[in-house]
């Protein structure tokens, strides 16, 4: 088990101590030597820690060893004074392994310390960098919605025209469809009033005319030419001191035929390929 820890005695320090008494082995009166020896704790002969220091007086002449009490009292005192002068060495090394065990600890601490700030900042600036990813998400998705929501073409705006046209058109919205709907009324028959929706729309000289009659299907040929006839009229009658350029349209849900446009009457189906009525939704549409 010594071999593994134990005490061990290193020379830490020599010095010449004159003091005019005589030795008591050889009688001489002369110097002594003073070697002071640091004692330690070692395992596996790594110094631990320091156990004190003790010092061994020997005769310069005679070469006999004591302990200082075998000495009179004034060469102990001399000694302390010389240590008081020139101290000895402190003999550090001897307490490596606690020096090391506390600086381990002081390290590892430190570390901890470090480690710790530098996630509390770190946290800091990815909680700022992560919200301004979310800022950049919200900013995509809203992206994503506006290319997946296609801007209408002018042939939507074209069918919506259509969808919100009026049975009973509003003298201020729309008073072109207000007068050729009161116009109509007194020339339909009483089952075909309250029947036909109107929407108009201007573009400069030009006017978009939209009628949809529900009850299309029910009319045969000449009864629908009757019908077209009848609200050609009535525009004539309304426009008649406005040189507007006429389209007039009759629809069935989504679906258009143009009866009349300014080269004259056109009854085709093609208004959608067509660029005809493009002009009245691509700039400066008015509602
Ligand atoms: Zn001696």
């Amino acid at each position: 088990m010594l071999l593994f820890f134990g005490t061990r005695s290193t020379e830490l320090d020599t010095r010449i101590i004159r003091k005019n008494f005589s030795c008591p082995y050889c009688n001489t009166e002369n110097s002594y030597r003073v070697t002071t020896y640091g004692t330690y704790l070692h395992v596996l002969f790594i110094p631990i820690i320091t156990l004190g220091k003790k010092y061994i007086i020997e005769c310069e002449h005679c070469k006999k060893t004591y302990h200082k009490n075998e000495l009179p009292d004034s060469l102990d005192i001399a000694i302390k004074n010389s240590y008081e002068r020139i101290p000895p060495k402190k003999g550090l090394w001897q307490s490596f392994g606690c020096l090391s065990i506390v600086s381990l600890f002081l390290f590892s601490f430190l570390l901890s310390l470090f480690i710790w700030i530098f996630a509390v900042v770190a946290d800091f600036f990815n909680s700022d960098s992560s919200n301004n990813n979310e800022s950049v998400k919200k900013d995509e998705i809203t992206t994503v919605v506006n290319l997946s929501k296609p801007k209408p073409t002018w042939n939507d705006k074209l069918k919506e025209k259509m969808y919100v046209a009026d049975f009973f058109p509003d003298i201020e919205k729309d008073p072109i469809a207000y007068g050729i709907y009161n116009c109509l009324e007194s020339h339909l028959s009483h089952s075909e009033k309250g029947d036909i929706s109107y929407k108009t729309t201007v573009n400069d000289n030009k006017i978009l005319i939209l009628v949809g009659p529900l009850n299309m299907k029910k009319l045969n040929e000449r009864q629908k030419d009757s019908l077209y006839s009848k609200i050609d009229r009535c525009i004539d009658n309304i426009l008649k001191f406005k040189s507007y350029e006429r389209y007039i349209g009759v629809f069935k849900g989504s679906t258009l035929f143009m009866q009349k446009t300014p080269k004259g009457i056109v009854k085709d189906s093609t208004a959608y390929k067509s660029e005809l009525l493009k002009a009245f939704f691509v700039s400066n549409t008015p509602d």
